[in-house]
């Protein structure tokens, strides 16, 4: 019998992912907190319900929520998730959150007969929006074969790294790298301006050479040179990465002098209240520090 969905978490991501698995002919129930977007989802033919409601109906259950705290508070409520799911019901957290997080649910999932997968994802907001994200994947074998129809219908790339947990942890290497880079390219641009040199041409320059990367490539000239600080991906959802990096780096014994700095300069943009523009505007933090 085919999964029946659940869909938790309509927010920046949430929502077009969800619109998407509907386009595709998925049958989704949804709950956001966000009525708006809970409103929305119906009106493209998705059924609204409390969490407990979904746990009891769908096979497979996506959270697409900002961190640990709110993905536990759904998943072991008495109202929530484990409490309600029928066995066999998979938990297919997409959100980036903590892997430790990751690696308890799964243990109590286990006991109850229930499992979780954890799908991170990868690329812009912009992508999830078109269909095109990429994913990264924590599953057993049979649960991958049973999720990767939805990830399909959400994007075009989907890479398998093992069992529960490696999504997670894929993820983490993969924002500590993206997050550093727009530090790093804000930085770059502030000394440019100071130099006075012309934007447009040194970017074409850094482009052309091993300096270029993916975040000057995606998010230079059509947001940070035209002052477009929608987000997309917020500073506060950064900076939440990046604790997350820091810590587990803490964790593991591995030093990371440049994720503790970065981090550091993410908290700096929070503190003078920015953190809830897109992280490319990272180079206004460091145009505006420098007095530019
Ligand atoms: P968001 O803040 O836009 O959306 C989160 C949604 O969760 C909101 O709609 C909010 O109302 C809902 N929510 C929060 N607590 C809830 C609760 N208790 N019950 C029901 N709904 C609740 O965040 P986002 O940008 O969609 O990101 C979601 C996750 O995906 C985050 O972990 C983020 O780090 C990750 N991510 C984001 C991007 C991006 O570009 N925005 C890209 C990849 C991964």
């Amino acid at each position: 019998m085919a999964d029946k969905i659940g869909f938790i978490g309509l927010g920046r991501m949430g929502k077009s992912m969800a619109a998407n698995l509907i386009k595709k002919g998925f049958v989704l129930k949804v709950h956001d907190l966000n009525q708006t977007a809970v409103d929305d989802l119906a009106a493209m033919g998705a059924e609204p319900a409390p969490v407990a409601n979904i746990a009891r109906n769908c096979s497979i259950v996506v959270t697409m929520l900002p961190s640990s705290v709110e993905v536990e508070q759904l998943a072991l409520a008495a109202d929530g998730i484990f409490a309600n799911a029928r066995p066999g019901t998979i938990l297919m957290d997409m959100s980036t959150i903590d892997p430790l997080a990751t690696d308890k649910l799964a243990r109590l999932a286990a006991a109850k007969g229930l499992s979780v997968v954890d799908a991170p994802v990868g690329r812009l907001a912009e992508h999830a929006d078109r269909g095109e994200s990429l994913f990264m994947v924590g599953a057993s074998d049979t649960d991958f074969a049973r999720v990767k129809p939805l990830l399909d219908a959400m994007g075009t790339t989907t890479h398998h790294c093992g069992p529960v947990g490696t999504g997670g942890r894929t993820k983490l290497v993969n924002n500590y790298v993206a997050v550093s880079l727009t530090q790093v390219n804000a930085e770059a641009l502030a000394l440019s301006q100071r130099f006075g040199l012309d934007i447009t041409k040194t970017l074409q320059v850094l482009l052309g050479t091993s300096a270029t990367n993916g975040q000057l490539r995606m998010n230079f000239a059509n947001k940070v040179l035209v002052g477009d600080t929608t987000p997309g991906f917020t500073i506060d959802l950064a900076h939440k990465d990046m604790s997350l990096v820091v810590n587990a780096a803490h964790a593991a014994k591995v030093p990371m002098p440049v994720a503790a700095a970065v981090h550091e300069s993410y908290s700096l943009a929070r503190a003078s209240q920015h953190g809830s523009i897109d992280f490319s505007g990272m180079a206004d933090v460091v145009c505006e520090l420098a007095k530019i």
